[in-house]
């Protein structure tokens, strides 16, 4: 924050010269300029392989200029947006960083609380009330933080996202900025980061709001018949359609559709392209990249998770926001090069989490599994801890995979995760106890269980079945559909054109942006900086 700074540095200021002459800018000019840190929202990793020989852009940049990484895992369970986005940053599990799940049962409280709401802060930007956001619910600094901490505050850290979390988490505790969208406004913010919008936030506001976004058609960008060779066709049985329209097939009548609904641009290409916009506008606005010290730009692609959860993984419509997300980066990369100098920035790219594929038409192709209702999946766990005999009685809440009990005697958790185990939905159960102790990986993934944010039993559904609507996807297990994600860095002195297949993992991410810019790793990291040697 920058109060805080300013403090430290006039007291650095007041502080007695030393005998001998320090260099004016001492060590620091192998430093970059900037470090980009793009996550693509539900991004699995054979996004980044299967669709490889359509790549032109930034994709294909990453791919042939970077160290790619292709069995990048999380460590944990429920694989949601909160805690991807907070793993990246912070190089810890939730159980290091505390954001267990986007929102939890907090028992003190009584009641769930949403992984970025602060309700001692003021919207700025915006009157609504979800809007009171900042990262106080992180129990760990993040790399960005370490960066604003080495630099004494003169690293300009920028976050955007089309989600609050998506931003919130990487700019951390001390960033200078994170921005979200509000979709009648534009980017929004809260009294964490400042009191009022900058006036060059506000002018992209009245120049590009959501809804200037949402014109003519869209269409596909490349000939139908490519599409239907890498996903079959363009409209199936279990994929969700745009809100206003009653085809599932392109052409998109984006100005139309739109009329009224600003929040259509999320499940379309153009929530891309917003956040492109926003931060070529910022890296002008805000000099990113021209001080003496590494900014910071990061970047949270929503709409791949948007859309990705109305659709599937199968939709020709991802697949053409992916098509389409490799020219924006080329464009982003393409910029970054003239403004500040090919090899003058890096650029790391992951994923919160991947997702599943539709249950009902995996079931239709022939793989036995089966897509529950979320109430009445809970409805028929509680029946079944119902007719246990405990001690105390109760379930309190159920939730990410979790129940919190009434009872602390764990003779009962054991009854209670012996009797959900009977559910044909249910692949395993845990007591909070298991969890602690155990070495077991497939166990270790739900080690956020030693908080007060977790509850006494988890569960886990079986491979392929899913908690959800009818159509779309979703994540959140721990299988490997939700926990693969593409893991890749480039700038200079990092190997090009390289594939890694190790197993490695997101908590990897930031112990290695500590290598790179030579600052401490985060409080809470685990992970290791990922096994490749920088050239000098
Ligand atoms: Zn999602």
């Amino acid at each position: 924050m920058r109060i805080y700074w300013t403090i430290l540095t006039a007291l650095a200021l007041a502080a007695p010269a030393h005998a001998q002459k320090k260099p004016t800018s001492p060590g620091r000019e192998a430093q970059p300029k900037l470090a980009v840190s793009i996550v693509v929202d539900q991004m699995r990793a054979d996004y980044l392989s299967r669709f490889a020989s359509l790549y032109i852009g930034g994709f294909k940049r990453l791919i042939s200029e970077g160290q790619v990484f292709r069995n990048g895992h999380y460590t944990h369970s429920p694989t949601y947006t909160g805690p991807g986005h907070a793993v990246i940053y912070t190089g810890t599990d939730p159980s290091g960083n505390g954001i267990i799940a986007n929102d939890w049962y907090d028992p003190a409280l009584g009641r769930s609380v949403y992984c970025v709401e602060d309700l001692d802060v003021q919207p700025v930007g915006s009157t609504r009330e979800s809007d009171k956001r900042s990262p106080k619910n992180i129990r760990s600094t993040t790399w960005t933080d370490e960066l604003e901490w080495a630099s004494v505050g003169a690293s300009k850290v920028f976050a955007f996202s089309l989600k609050d979390r998506g931003a919130i988490t990487a700019a951390g505790h001390y960033g200078d900025a994170a921005f979200w969208m509000d979709d009648m406004v534009g980017f929004v913010t809260s009294t964490h980061y400042a009191s009022q919008l900058p006036a060059w936030i506000e002018s992209f506001n009245r120049d590009h709001n959501p809804a200037s976004y949402l014109k003519g058609t869209w269409e596909r960008l490349m000939d139908p018949s490519v599409y239907e060779s890498f996903t079959g066709p363009d409209e199936r049985p279990f994929e969700g359609k745009l809100r206003g329209s009653n085809s599932g097939k392109f052409p998109y009548d984006l100005a139309g559709l739109g009329a009224g609904n600003p929040g259509l641009i999320r499940y379309t290409p153009q929530g891309n392209q917003i956040l492109i916009d926003v931060a070529l506008a910022a890296l002008d606005a805000e000099n990113l990249g021209r001080g003496t010290h590494t900014d910071v730009l990061a970047l949270s692609f929503s709409t791949p998770d948007h859309l990705g959860h109305l659709m599937g993984p199968r939709a020709q419509e991802l697949m053409d926001v992916y098509l389409r997300l490799d020219l924006q980066l080329g464009q982003l990369f393409d910029e970054l090069d003239r403004r500040l100098g090919r090899g003058n920035y890096y650029v790391s790219l992951t994923a919160d989490h991947g997702s599943c594929d539709n249950s009902n038409q995996a079931a239709l192709d022939g793989f036995a599994v089966q897509n529950w209702n979320g109430r009445e999946l809970e409805e028929q766990l509680n029946q079944l801890i119902a007719a246990l005999d405990l001690d105390e009685p109760g379930v309190v809440h159920m939730g990410n995979d979790q129940i919190h009990l009434k009872s602390r005697d764990d003779d009962d958790w054991e009854l209670v995760r012996d009797a959900i185990m009977q559910h044909p939905a249910v692949q395993m159960a845990w007591t909070a106890d298991e969890v602690r102790s155990s070495c077991d990986p497939k166990v270790a993934m739900r080690r956020n269980a030693f908080d007060a944010r977790s509850g006494q039993v988890f569960y886990e559904l079986k491979s392929g079945h899913m908690d959800y609507g009818e159509e779309g996807c979703t994540h959140g297990s721990g299988h490997s559909y939700d926990s693969h994600v593409p893991m890749v860095f480039m700038g200079p002195g990092i190997p090009a054109n390289s594939d890694r297949w190790e197993r490695v993992h997101p908590r990897d991410m930031a112990p290695t942006w500590s290598m790179i810019l030579g600052i401490a790793l985060p409080s809470s990291t685990t992970g290791d900086p990922l096994p490749f040697t920088m050239g000098r």
